[in-house]
């Protein structure tokens, strides 16, 4: 797609400057793999049982390679540096999934807040993030978002969650880190907005420091989204994204007898999504977001919008951003043009983030019906560079 001028997305030898041949052939080898439906299923036991008989090397060098930057945040430092040769930020992302425990959640916590110290006058770190099921038991955002009421000791775990979350928000600020609070499922996503709704008035004092997410999937977030736009004085602060929670949303809602809160199909979430951008970007004044896409019409809209808004390419209220491994295509070339990005950079120890590894490999998998565009990018960086030698 060549939409501007300047900005190609099919250009692969910006897209993969910073790859080796050997790191090529590697990431080719790895996105081939996915499409094994064996692979993909027993991959993921597979892993764990690796890890746990010593073979976690195996891990660390193909799949955890591609899509996280360490175990820790100074195993980072490699990933962090590389992207910041070619001006494209790292956003530390404390991946860990699994145990919900009030042990845990003050430690995932203290992990955030080490995310934000780093960030601290880093201008490789542009922004910190963190999920709030990271720190908050989520059946109690379920029953504070179904306002039911809670018992004794649920309300204790509430309390403590509101103070770990505001803590991390007050750290933000204090550091001057801009921070992406993550969306999350529907059913918990209402005290996840009432939480951020609270920390923007809070802090967005004079600027935008804390994000919420908007998961234009819903078919109900861009009236929310303009509604948060028109009413609220603060400046506001947030990450458009599509959603990930698609099939979990549609079978819960099937099971329990309610209206599917997921768009009726992929035009509409697109629509929405293209909508939301524009009307954000019309509101620069007051709102500043993080395109947070793989969708090139999505992110080649971004770079139109902020023309015809005379904005400049480095203004520092619009970032684009993808995860790690995925959709350098997008990444490298509009870094390569001047525009703001930031990439996701999952870490955490390596069998803790094998469920994020897995959502990765199923993402990228022909049953996904996505696995063509990464591959496809490859394969021709790979045979531009032959017919170059
Ligand atoms: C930087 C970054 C941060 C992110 N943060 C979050 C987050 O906080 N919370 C979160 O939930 N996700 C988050 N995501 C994931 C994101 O929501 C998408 O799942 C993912 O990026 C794929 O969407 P896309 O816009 O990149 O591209 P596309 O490939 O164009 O869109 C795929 C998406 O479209 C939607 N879709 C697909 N089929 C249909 C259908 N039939 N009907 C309706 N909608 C459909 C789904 O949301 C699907 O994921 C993040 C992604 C990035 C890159």
């Amino acid at each position: 797609m060549q939409v501007n001028s300047n900005i190609s997305f099919q250009d692969t030898a910006t897209a993969f400057a910073h790859k080796t041949d050997k790191d090529l052939g590697r990431a080719r080898l790895l996105f081939r793999s996915f499409d094994y439906p064996i692979l993909l299923k027993w991959g993921p036991g597979l892993a764990k049982i690796a890890v746990s008989l010593g073979f976690k090397f195996v891990i660390k060098d193909t799949i955890f390679k591609q899509f996280c930057g360490g175990e820790n945040i100074q195993e980072c430092i490699h990933a962090i540096q590389q992207l910041a040769k070619s001006g494209i930020g790292t956003i530390l992302d404390y991946s860990v999934e699994g145990e919900e425990s009030e042990l845990v959640f003050v430690s995932t916590a203290a992990e955030i807040i080490k995310t934000i110290d780093m960030a601290h006058g880093n201008a490789s770190i542009p922004f910190a993030v963190f999920k709030v099921t990271g720190i908050i038991d989520s059946h109690v955002l379920e029953k504070v978002s179904s306002n039911i009421e809670l018992s004794e000791s649920e309300q204790t775990l509430w309390d403590n969650g509101k103070a770990r979350f505001f803590d991390i928000c007050y750290h933000a600020q204090k550091n001057d880190v801009r921070l992406f609070i993550d969306a999350e499922e529907s059913w918990i996503q209402l005290a996840i907005d009432q939480l951020a709704e609270q920390a923007m008035g809070e802090v967005n004092t004079t600027k935008a420091l804390i994000y919420n997410t908007v998961q234009l999937y819903r078919h109900d977030r861009f009236a929310y989204l303009k509604d948060q736009i028109k009413t609220t004085s603060a400046f506001l602060g947030f990450k458009l994204v599509r959603g990930a929670y698609m099939e979990k949303e549609r079978a819960r809602a099937i099971e329990f007898g309610y209206q599917d809160p997921i768009q009726p199909n992929k035009e509409s979430t697109d629509s929405d999504y293209n909508e939301a951008l524009k009307f954000c970007i019309e509101n620069s004044d007051k709102v500043s977001i993080c395109v947070g896409t793989h969708n090139e019409n999505s992110s080649m809209l971004g770079v139109q919008l902020m023309t015809e808004k005379g904005l400049d390419k480095t203004d520092t209220r619009v970032y684009f951003s993808q995860l790690l491994g995925m959709s350098d295509h997008i990444s490298f070339n509009l870094s390569h043009s001047k525009y703001n990005v930031a990439k996701y950079v999952p870490y955490g120890p390596v069998n803790a983030v094998i469920p994020y590894l897995t959502r990765r490999a199923q993402e990228n998998s022909s049953v996904a019906g996505q696995m063509g565009r990464e591959l496809g990018l490859i394969d021709t960086e790979i045979k531009r560079r032959r017919n170059e030698s």
